[in-house]
């Protein structure tokens, strides 16, 4: 826990809490302590049950899974699933599914990632799901949402990436409804599956309707430089002289593939999760432009941050949502919590429930992220959403479990926002 004494600015955003009521944004030593004693440390490991249509599963490997008498590689071996079986989803636990062979019933562990539903869970008719979800395939999905679904999704271009791409974001329903959430993903280049989750989600809820009282401000790529970078798809010079300066500090050279698959700053070498104006001065680690960990030469010296900064003051969102990729888990504080942070637990009670993600207190050591800035210096409840539990990037037969968990996120965070 951060037990950190710092004096907040006011806040820039000229905005109101949920219930219109001005938050006053306090110096932490001078704000009261919240009652954390009823906050557990950290919930339980999460569990995940999905509905019972979307129970049946076909096992994709090569030859065989494993099958084990618990969630772990070190469990007992009981058995092995041959590929093509089929087989009924009991529970998710981690990146684990307790499954019932459906030709023998007999019961087991395996790991969730071999697992291919056998139905269509999706629902989806314009986004596709794949592990290398491209920006161009993005804004082509974007086009194809905007045809069809007219009025009810606009595109509004919130900034340009250091390498002089646009940074769309959908306006989801009503644009002059009483509430509004913000969702940004993939601000990590290499969590570049939360921005097909984004995607994969703001169609579901335009499918659905969408809604006349919450309306959804969707930015999928927060940094689409990163992810074509991750992707493969660019490697310039620029790109080979942070390389070369990662390689001299590390003293060895590394697997390019694996280097570039594993990018996590944006193209100036800068993590945006690190560039906020929340604490800034403590984030440590690199010190010059890096594929991970560099802060940046000064808060917001980014664009993308600078875009996610007006874009987030340019309205009175009640909640935000930034997806990461590693860890199964949902953050909601920064330091001490605020009064915020305690709207924003409360949500993450309802999230943590919904998808079995555990929800994580502040363990004082991360600095300078974008929720961290929206909740200390724009009072905004807001929360982190790790979808995955493996390192990034993630593979494409992780998204049926990550959807699972997903795909209620907005229509329970719309209902949260409106009995706030
Ligand atoms: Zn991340």
């Amino acid at each position: 826990m951060a037990a950190v004494c710092i004096a907040l600015f006011a806040c820039g955003c000229a905005r109101q809490t949920l219930r219109d009521m001005p938050i006053t944004i306090t110096p932490k030593a001078e704000q009261p302590s919240p009652a954390l004693t009823s906050i557990p440390e950290a919930s339980p490991v999460g569990r995940f049950t999905p509905p019972p249509e979307m129970q049946e599963c076909t096992v994709a490997c090569d030859d065989a899974v494993n099958l084990r008498d618990g969630a772990s590689s070190h469990a007992e071996l009981i058995g092995t699933v041959e590929e093509g079986a089929r087989v009924r989803v009991i529970e998710f636990q981690e990146r684990y599914a307790y499954v019932e062979v459906l030709a023998s019933g007999q019961k087991g562990y395996m790991v969730a990632g071999y697992l291919q539903p056998a139905t269509d869970v999706f629902g989806l008719d314009v986004v596709s799901i794949t592990d290398a979800y491209s920006y161009d395939q993005m804004r082509e999905d974007m086009r194809a949402l905007t045809e069809i679904y007219g009025e009810t999704i606009k595109i509004v271009i919130a900034g340009e990436s250091a390498n002089g791409l646009e940074l769309p974001v959908m306006v989801l329903g009503n644009p002059q409804a009483p509430h509004h959430v913000f969702v940004q993903a993939a601000i990590h280049a290499r969590e570049h599956m939360t921005a097909l989750l984004a995607m994969a989600l703001s169609e579901a809820w335009l499918k659905a309707g969408a809604s006349q009282e919450v309306c959804f401000h969707v930015m999928p790529m927060a940094n689409p430089d990163g992810i074509q970078i991750s992707q493969g798809l660019v490697y310039d010079l620029h790109i080979q002289q942070i390389q070369a300066s990662d390689a001299a500090a590390a003293g060895e050279q590394p697997d390019e593939t694996e280097y570039l698959r594993e990018w996590k700053a944006n193209y100036n070498g800068v993590d945006l999760n690190r560039n906020f104006d929340a604490l800034w001065e403590k984030v440590e680690a690199s010190t010059s432009p890096s594929s991970e960990g560099y802060r940046g030469t000064a808060p917001e010296s980014e664009p993308e941050t600078q875009a996610l900064v007006s874009y987030t003051k340019s309205r009175d969102f009640d909640a935000t949502i930034s997806y990461h990729a590693t860890g199964s888990m949902i953050y909601w504080q920064f330091g001490d919590a605020t009064q915020a942070d305690r709207a924003a637990y409360a949500l993450a009670k309802v999230i943590g429930e919904l998808s079995g993600y555990s929800i994580e207190p502040d363990d004082g050591t991360s600095f300078g992220g974008y929720k961290d800035w929206a909740s200390s210096k724009c009072g905004i409840p807001s929360l982190t959403i790790e979808i995955g539990t493996r390192s990034a990037p993630l593979p494409e037969t992780d998204f049926y479990n990550i959807w699972m968990r997903n795909r209620f996120v907005f229509r329970t965070v719309a209902e949260w926002v409106k009995n706030a």
